[in-house]
Parts: C-alpha cells; structure tokens; sequence
C-alpha cells in the first residue's frame, strides 16, 4: 500500500497543468428535517482488493491507488494509461482525489467490513425497514467475494443472514403458511400450497451438495449481537423467506427454479409488475422459506450454480448479469403478518466498459443493456441529488428505464436505506476503468436519501409517484443545510484553503479558463471524429445491405432461371409422352384390321378380271342361248338334215354351260369377297376416326397443361412482383439510414447527394431486372 508522492516524477505533470480534483465526500452525517423525516446521505464505502500473487509478478503494483486517510484515496495514473496519455497531452488529470464514507484497504476482514458498513442497516432491516446494499465495480474487483465470500472467509450475505437468525432467537416461526406476496404484502397459503412449498424447498435441497456450502458457518465468528433482540416475553415470531435472481440483458430470471436440466429449454424470464401502488415487484419470483443458515447457504448454492450454467449454456460470463439476493423478514403477532421488511444484496454486473472486439450483435446490445442499467442507476441517483439540493426542482429521475433502479425506486425514495460497497483492485493495467469507477461513485456517493421518522408500521405501501417521488411528502427538505453542506468550503481541504493565496486563486483562474478552451477544442474534435465514424460505420452498412441485395437478386434469377428450364423440360416430357400414347392407342386399333395394300390391290385385280370374265361368258352365254333356242322350237329340225353338226353343237352347248356354272359360283365367290373387304375398309375407317378423337382429347388435356404452366407463371410473376416490393422496402430503409447518417447539419449537402447516388445505384438494377420478368414469364406460358 502506498500514498501518493506528488514530487520528482509527478512534478512534471503538475507543471503541465495538473490539479488535484477532490471529489464530494459524504459523511454519514444525519440531518433532522422539519416534519421528523431523517435526511441521510447514502454511504458509499470503497473497498481495495489486495493484490494477488499473479498480479503481483505482472507487475501490477505501481501505486496507483494511495489511501490518504479512513475517507480520501488518491488515484495517480500509471505510465501508459489513457489517462496519463490523455494528461500529457494537457487534458484531464493524472492524479484524483476521492471522498467516501468510508474506504477499506487490502487488509480490512470481512467481518470488520460488516461490522463498519451493514450493521446499521441489519438493525433498521429487524426492525421493519427496507435495506438494499449495492457492489459495484470492475470484473475481478472483489464483488462478490464483498457480497457472498467464501466458506472461510464469509461475506455480508451470510453475515446478515447469521444476524438475522441470532436476532429471531427462539422466535421463529415454523409454519410455511404465510408468505410474501406482491411486494410489500403477505399471503395465507392453504395447506395443498404449503406442501407444494416444501417439495420446491426439498427439490432445491436435494440438488445441492452438503460440503461445500458457500455460507459455511464455520468461517462465521459470532458478531456483536444487534441491540433489540426481541424479549422472551414477546409473543411475536419471525418467519424468513428468500429470493435469488438475475438481470441480465434487461431479463429477470429466476436462480431458484430448477427449469436449467433440459439443455434445449431457454429459460424463461420473469416481468416485473406494478402493485399498484408504485412498488415494483418480479412477478412469480419463487420465495423459499428458511429456518436456518444451512438452508440458506444451499439455496445461494442452487442459484449460484444455476447462475454458471446458464452463463456457460449461452457462452457468457456471469459477470454480465446482476445477482439479487433478498431477504425477507415477516413479523407474526397473533397469526397475522403485522411488519414485513427486506434486505435485498446487490452483486452488479461489471461495470467495464464494453470491449471494442465484442461489439457486434447481441454482444453489442447486452453490453449497452448492462452499462445502460448502469447508467441509469448513476442517473437516477445524481436526479435524486438535484431534485434534494435545487430546492425540491422537479428534475425527472428515470428509474422506470431501467429494470434495477425499477425494482428498488421505493428504496430510493424513502422506503428504505441504500447503501453502496465500491469494490477496486490496485491493478495499473485496469487502471482507466478503475478511474471510470471512481467518478461513478463520487455520483452516487452524493445521493440523499430521506427516510420517514416513523416506520411504516402498517403493511400499506407508501404511495410514490411515477417520477419515483413520495407523494405523501412528510418532511421537506433543509435546502439550507444541504448547500452549507455542499458549499464551496467543503469541496476543498481545510489545508488548502489556508494556503491559498490570491495570486494562486489567479493562476488557478487562468489554468481553469485556458484548460475550458482546451476542453471545448476537445470536444469539437470528438464531435467531428463521432460524426466521422457515423458516417464510416453508415456507409460500412449501406455497402452490406447493397452487396446482400445484389445477391439476393442473383439469386433469385439464378432460381427463376433454373424453375423456367424445369418447366419446358416437364412440358416437353408431357408432349412426348402424349404423342406416343396417341400414336400407339391408333397403332393397336389398326393392328386388328389391317390389310397390307399390295394384297388388297392384288385382290382388287383379281376381283377387276373375275368380273370382266364374268361380263364376257354372260356375253357367250346370250349367244348360246340364242342358238340352242331353235332345235327347242322346233325339234324335228334337230334330227333331220343337220344331225351331226346337231349333235356336236350340243356337246358344246353342255361343256359351256357346265363351263358358266362354275364361273357364275366362282363370281358368287369373288362378290361375296368384295363385301367383305368393303366392311373391313368401313371398319378401318371407324378406328381412325377413333384415333382421331382419341388424338383430340389429348390435344385438349395439352391445353389444359399449358394453361396450368401458365398460372403457375403468372403466380412466379406476383412472388418477384412481391420482391420488387421489398426491394422498394430496403430502399426506403436505406434512405432512412442515408438521412441518419447526414444527422450533422455540417455534412448535410454533401453526404445527401452522396447517399443519394448510392440509393440509385442499388435501385436501378432492381428496376431493370422486374421488367425483364414478364418477358421470361411470357416465354415460358407460350412454348
Ligand atoms: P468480482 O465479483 O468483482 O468479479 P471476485 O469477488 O470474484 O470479483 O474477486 C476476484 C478474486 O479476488 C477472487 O478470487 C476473490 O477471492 C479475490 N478477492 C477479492 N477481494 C478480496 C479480498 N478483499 N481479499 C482477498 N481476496 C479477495
Ligand atoms: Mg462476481
């Protein structure tokens, strides 16, 4: 541990214009406001770390960190540090002055911590007032080992805890059947609800192993009893109900519901509700009842390491979340709740800054949701400040924003006693968010809290306003003793002001207004440098939006492209396919009737030269007849003169018409054929008109085809239509991002006109590329 020596080295940046700042220091000074309310400050202790072994061979001690006395530390910038570089450039300080209610160096115990810092509020918490105890700092600050420690060495959990219970002595109340509700209430659980309360409380219990219990009461020294212990005369008991949960990325879930087994499940964040009466309260919290620090000890346990699961589950740190414990205490007279209060522990989050390699997505917006609550919790309690110091002025204090200053705003105003353990380590190489905060702390360390004289005896809610003010106002505050406070004396040592000369305050006046203009030049430069990288990071993101437009189009013609090519392939499919099955329905109705042609002009001949012999053997025939007439007239003729030429005639005569007879069945024969074959000519003609139709069906079911391909086309037309809309989209949304990044009214005319022909080039290929759609679309409905 060192003190700050402010010769030889650090002369020179004395010389350059450096100063000691001296923070407003807090002392735990209590006023008496007119209409019994207390004012009190709310205290803010600092806590430093000792240095570990690995730090120590990093070379991390370069007495940064100088306790000057029980309240004031010094914080001088290490070589190397952005705020020694900064300094050396004439900007800012290389050395700080701090002021707190009290600081702790590396060799205060935990139970020296308690004693000085929390016991104040352990006997307003047993006596029915709300207490809330906050860590903050830097990851590897001491937080948690301030809040919760370790079996040896336990911290201000177990310890208020182990009081509590010493407080309740044989006072404590067995049955499970009342419980918290909404925040400030309690509830009668029948007896069906008080056995569900006991397998929760038995499933958390089982889950846990007994050994190693962070809350060891082995490490718990006795400390010095609270000052009203209840009497045993007192008929009144104490019953004991804890909660365990996180925030983290402004989501409340719950440490104490064991829902963590199923590695698919996410788990479920709980919403923080209004009752009613301004008091905010984590809807279905589960709050488990505890008759002991063992039970205790394995209820942080259970959340503990469903805490770690669920940070390694989604590759986070636990750091990054808010760790609340509360405790609450419920008064039982008579078998009614008669006073119910709370003590809630308040692990932060770390308070670094977030990382320049980490800010992108989710990263990025649960490291601006986590300092965000941050920052919200010091602006409400600088607004707290003002509101108190300007004479009541109605700043607004925006504990609604954030879901930590949401949860403890009835704290803040009044309800309760607020206290802060400022934990650092005295690493030079964390030194600048060391600094950071340092000054965070100097805010909030200023915060006035105004307690009503009397407790709140009945359980109703004190009634506060949106604004988180109190609306029933019993006491206004002493403007005068506040800014005698706060006055100009007070912010500097009573040394200095002796010393001071007036050729000092001169010099002093001079540094002040030449370090103002160096102050603005400054800032000018960063507002120049913000606008740089605004435009930078805009212009970054136009260039995205475009390249990932451009391939979303490709992609999409690439698509459309292969979906036309699958159409004419199927439509051609489909014709061939038709055409074969026409061709082939024809080929097997003509298979059964078919005649070669040669054979069927062959039999044509046939029948053209029967029939011409026919015609001529009718023609003998006739003749023959003719001649045979005579002799059959006249018979006599026939034997007489002409008797051998009779008789050869008549041979003839016989062997011609014999002759005829045949020919005449052979015609029959050929006539008969000649039928025949004109059937099966009728018939082949029936099967090709057949074939015909057959074929014209087809060529209908085609057209059917093609009318389908074309809805089909048509509904690819509305879906790039679809998409020429999103583009439209994009564009407006690029124009919106065009028109934040021209935000600085210096850049606006350039950077517009800039943007302007970035946003046509992005659009005009989209217009080209929905005009040629209906061409295609066109090709494809009309093969
Ligand atoms: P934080 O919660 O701020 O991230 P931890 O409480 O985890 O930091 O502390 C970081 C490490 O330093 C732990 O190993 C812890 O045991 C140790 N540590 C912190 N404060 C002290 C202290 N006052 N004395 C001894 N060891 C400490
Ligand atoms: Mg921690």
């Amino acid at each position: 541990m060192s003190t700050v020596n402010l010769t030889n080295e650090d002369s020179e940046y004395m010389q350059t214009g450096d100063m000691d700042i001296t923070y407003i220091s807090t002392s735990s000074q209590q006023t008496e406001l007119p209409g019994g309310a207390e004012q009190q400050t709310m205290r803010v202790y600092l806590r430093v770390r000792p240095f570990s072994k690995e730090e120590l061979s990093d070379k991390e001690d370069q007495d940064c960190v100088g306790i000057e006395n029980s309240q004031t530390v010094t914080l001088n910038a290490p070589k190397g540090s952005a705020t020694m570089k900064s300094s050396e450039k004439g900007i800012g300080m290389s050395l700080h002055k701090f002021s707190f209610s009290q600081i702790f160096g590396p060799e205060i115990m935990q139970s020296e911590l308690f004693e000085a810092t929390v016991k104040s509020q352990m006997s307003d918490f047993v006596d029915g007032k709300n207490a809330l105890l906050f860590s903050y700092g830097v990851t590897n600050a001491g937080k948690t080992y301030t809040i919760q420690g370790t079996p040896k060495q336990p911290g201000i959990l177990p310890r208020v805890l182990d009081a509590t219970f010493q407080y309740i002595g044989g006072h404590l109340y067995d049955g499970m059947d009342l419980k918290p509700y909404l925040r400030n209430d309690a509830q009668y659980l029948d007896p069906d609800q008080v056995k569900q309360e006991k397998s929760a409380k038995a499933a958390i219990f089982a889950s846990v192993k007994e050994e190693c219990a962070p809350l060891g009461s082995s490490g718990l020294e006795s400390c010095s009893a609270l000052t009203s212990n209840p009497t045993e005369a007192d008929s009144s008991q104490f019953a004991l109900w804890v909660a365990f949960f996180e925030i983290y990325n402004e989501c409340v879930y719950d440490l104490l519901q064991a829902s963590l087994g199923s590695k698919s499940k996410k788990r479920s964040s709980l919403r923080v509700c209004d009752d009613g009466a301004g008091n905010c309260y984590v809807k279905d919290l589960r709050w488990i009842n505890i008759h002991t620090l063992g039970e205790a000890s394995k209820v942080l346990q259970f959340g503990n390491k469903n805490r770690s699961a669920a940070a390694t589950k989604m590759n986070q740190s636990s750091s990054r979340s808010h760790s609340i414990f509360t405790i609450k205490l419920l008064k039982i007279e008579d078998g009614t709740v008669t006073q119910i209060s709370e003590f809630s522990l308040c692990d932060l989050a770390g308070s670094e800054r977030c990382n320049k390699t980490k800010t992108f997505g989710e990263r990025l917006k649960e490291a601006g949701n986590i300092n965000n609550s941050l920052l919200i919790l010091g602006k409400c309690l600088t607004a707290l400040h003002n509101n108190q110091t300007e004479g009541m002025k109605n700043s607004y204090i925006p504990f609604r924003e954030s879901k930590l200053t949401k949860l403890f705003q009835a704290v803040f105003c009044g309800k309760g006693r607020a206290s802060m353990i400022v934990n650092i380590n005295q690493c030079a190489s964390t030194y600048d968010e060391t600094l950071h905060v340092m000054k965070f702390s100097a805010v909030a360390k200023q915060v006035v809290l105004v307690i009503p004289d009397k407790p709140l005896k009945s359980l109703g809610p004190c009634l506060v306003g949106r604004d988180g003010k109190p609306l029933v106002k019993n006491g206004v505050i002493d403007t005068e003793a506040l800014e005698s406070f706060l006055s100009e004396e007070e912010l500097l040592d009573e040394e200095d002001e002796a010393n001071m000369s007036l050729a000092i305050e001169n010099e002093l006046a001079n540094m002040i207004e030449s370090l103002r203009t160096k102050l603005l030049a400054e800032r000018k430069r960063n507002l120049v440098q913000e606008m740089e990288i605004r435009n930078e990071m805009g212009d970054a993101m136009l260039q995205q939006l475009m390249e990932s437009e451009e391939l979303r189009s490709r992609q999409i013609e690439k698509l459309k492209e292969s979906f036309e090519e699958k159409l004419e392939n199927t439509f051609e499919i489909y014709k061939d396919a038709i055409r074969e099955h026409a061709y082939q329905s024809a080929m097997n109705n003509l298979e059964d009737d078919y005649v070669p042609v040669d054979e069927f002009i062959a039999e044509q001949d046939k029948v053209e030269t029967l029939k011409r012999k026919v015609s001529e053997l009718e023609g003998l025939t006739s003749s023959i007849r003719g001649l045979c007439a005579v002799p059959t007239v006249d018979q006599s003729c026939q034997t007489h003169p002409y008797k051998s030429t009779e008789a050869a005639g008549d041979d003839q005569c016989k062997h011609l018409y014999k002759e005829k007879c045949a020919i005449d069945s052979i015609c029959e024969d050929k006539q008969q054929l000649i039928i025949s074959l004109e059937k099966r000519l009728k018939d082949i003609n029936v099967t090709l008109q057949n074939a015909r139709d057959g074929y014209l069906a087809k060529s209908s079911e085609l057209d059917d085809l093609q009318r389908k391909s074309k809805d089909q086309t048509e509904s690819m037309e509305e879906t790039l239509w679809q998409n020429v809309e999103n583009d439209r989209e994009i564009a407006s949304l690029k124009s919106e991002l065009a028109k934040l990044s021209q935000k600085p009214p210096v850049q606006l005319k350039p950077k517009r006109g800039l943007l302007a022909n970035i946003r046509d080039a992005v659009t005009s290929p989209r217009k080209t590329s929905t005009s040629r759609t209906p061409r295609k679309t066109d090709r494809t409905a009309h093969p």
